[in-house]
């Protein structure tokens, strides 16, 4: 049986202007698909309507596409799939995999801060996994109430293509918010499966939660894809790049006198892919600027620590 062509996708939140991070990743994303044949596919994750803007992603658009990262297949918008989200939160339901959830973020912080508990950053106490009836309806009462999967501390093994494989705890995540609109764990397993995924890049900071998405692809019977997590550019400080930094959107950048083109060769070089430079203008307008790159890109050597931007 012949292996099944890569499908990568680049799926970014319309909610500001790429910053050079943002850009590297989704040029990872288009070499590694590239580098195994495949192609790269679009997805706008604009669950939220209070920080999504169709501007933001017209802006996002442009920027792709002048530093030559170009889709293929079917896009996909998470704002359009409320009644998939719904029926797999039927599905799990019927499972017997979830329960409500009465707990503001604050008392989740507090339970976790507590001296007896060790849990994995950001993992959910247990505060609501075992109340009984009456216990429900007193807390029902503060607030509309989200729903979790009961995964019950099962610890999964994550494959990654760039850091190797780790073992992680799977909390009970919220696969629902108490606003009734899907968690980004669920939307994200469900557009990866529904658009064909099956190579999944994106930053190193998102390797931690990974094995939810492993946890919750068995439960809901998608297929698991490939994983791989790339280096995160920072700034001086060691702080991650924020989508409004000065210096760091292409918009800025070109205010301080560096083009696309430019910009792109120095991402390429950050990543160790000395290229210089990788377009001549025609191929960059052309939109064959990354394929120059295609030839020299390994994916066995890309470096795995994160790197200080300018
Ligand atoms: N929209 C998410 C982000 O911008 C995508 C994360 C992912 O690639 O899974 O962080």
């Amino acid at each position: 049986m012949s292996p099944r062509p890569s499908v990568g996708r680049y799926a970014p939140s319309p909610s500001g202007n790429l910053h050079v991070g943002n850009l590297r990743t989704a040029m990872l994303a288009w070499l590694f698909a590239h580098h195994d044949g495949g192609e790269l596919r679009l997805r706008i994750d604009d669950l939220d309507p209070n920080v999504c803007s169709p501007e933001h992603e017209a802006t996002q658009r442009r920027d792709l596409e002048a530093i030559g990262v170009t889709f293929a297949g079917p896009e996909l918008r998470q704002s359009e799939r409320s009644d998939r989200y719904a029926a797999a939160i039927e599905d799990l339901r019927d499972q017997d995999r979830l329960y409500p959830c009465y707990c503001s973020r604050r008392e989740i912080r507090e339970a976790a801060q507590a001296p007896h508990v060790h849990l994995p950053d950001g993992a959910y106490p247990g505060t609501c996994t075992n109340l009984d009836s009456q216990a429900r309806a007193e807390r029902a009462e503060s607030r509309p109430a989200a729903l979790r999967v009961r995964a019950g501390g099962v610890v999964v093994a994550v494959e990654d293509r760039v850091y190797g494989t780790s073992e992680e705890l799977v909390d009970d995540f919220v696969v629902q918010r108490n606003d009734g609109v899907a968690s980004y764990n669920l939307a994200t397993v469900l557009d990866d499966a529904d658009q064909g995924v099956t190579q999944v890049v994106r930053g190193a900071d998102l390797l931690p939660g990974t094995a939810r998405h492993v946890w919750l692809r068995d439960a809901l019977g998608l297929s698991q894809v490939e994983h791989a997590h790339v280096p995160l550019m920072i700034d001086d400080q060691g702080e991650r790049l924020a989508k409004r930094g000065g210096g760091v959107t292409l918009e800025e950048l070109a205010e301080l006198g560096h083009d696309a083109r430019e910009v792109q060769t120095q991402l390429a070089q950050s990543i160790g892919l000395a290229v210089t430079p990788i377009t001549t203008p025609d191929q960059h307008t052309s939109g064959q600027s990354l394929a120059k790159l295609l030839e020299v890109f390994d994916p066995r050597t890309l470096p795995t620590q994160d790197t200080v931007w300018p």
